[in-house]
């Protein structure tokens, strides 16, 4: 049993970048399940952001209907094409989609891109989801060391997106039951890129809850050097057990006040 309702927050920051187009969502249904995710849009001028938003509000509607995470991602692909369709200056957009599902005490991840669901359980940290990304592939088949890859200029190249074909294969992962203290960390590539895998356990585990955890990753991935947009969604489940206070805000100064004392 994992209790009380899980905690949520989200972030989301254009970074170093003039625009934003990553969007995050965070949403319970009438029937209390909740819906989280995260979309990074790619295209020229605005269509980035238009392909991100209209994802996740396709997503929203589709889910709302009752239909399962993978038809749910499939109605998210239809609309963004459907956006893109007719207008030159759309032509060719697209966006990663990570969603995370939870309802009767389970969830389901899905997944198209390389946008990332990241499991936390007591100090250890694990990839729920494949990047599906030329670099990622390629080690994955064993037909490029992470080296090669990291030097080819395919590395920022997607093999999935959404909205950038008239059909797509979407991964879904689960049901998952969440362990008491678990936390599932979504995010786009603008994090995980410049924040490594166990900092982003350090920052969950150090600081006071999911909202404070957020806000220091976005800080930490830009202090880091990210040039990209910079999201993430966080949700608790139960108490995770936290160890130093480090992270968490500082206690405000108090002002001297004149006229008094
Ligand atoms: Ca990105």
């Amino acid at each position: 049993m994992v209790g009380r309702a899980p905690r949520i927050a989200t972030y989301t920051h254009a970074g170093r970048r003039s625009g934003n187009q990553d969007a995050v969502l965070s949403t319970t249904f009438t029937d209390g399940s909740l819906l989280l995710a995260v979309a990074d849009g790619m295209g020229g001028h605005l269509a980035g952001e238009i392909a991100s938003a209209t994802a996740l509000e396709a997503l929203h509607s589709a889910l709302g209907t009752g239909v399962a995470l993978r038809e749910a991602f499939h109605a998210a692909n239809d609309s963004v094409l459907r956006a893109a369709s007719g207008d030159s200056a759309r032509s060719g957009m697209g966006t990663t989609l990570v969603g995370v599902l939870f309802e009767r005490g389970e969830y389901r991840v899905g997944n198209v891109g390389d946008s990332r669901a990241y499991r936390m359980r007591g100090d250890r940290i694990e990839q729920v989801t494949d990047d599906h990304s030329f670099i990622a592939e390629a080690i994955r088949e064993g037909s490029m060391s992470p080296h090669e890859a990291a030097r080819s200029p395919w590395r920022n190249a997607l093999t999935r997106a959404i909205g950038t074909e008239r059909s797509v294969q979407v991964d879904v992962f689960g049901p998952i039951r969440p362990e008491p203290g678990e936390v599932l960390l979504l995010c786009s590539d603008g994090l995980y890129k410049s924040v490594p895998e166990d900092m982003l356990l350090e920052v969950a585990t150090s600081t006071e809850n999911v909202d404070a955890a957020v806000q220091a990753l976005g800080a930490l991935a830009f202090r880091r050097g990210s040039d990209d947009n910079i999201s993430a969604v966080m949700v608790e489940f139960g108490t995770l057990s936290r160890r130093g206070m480090e992270l968490t805000v500082p206690v405000p100064v108090q002002r001297s006040t004149p006229g008094r004392g």
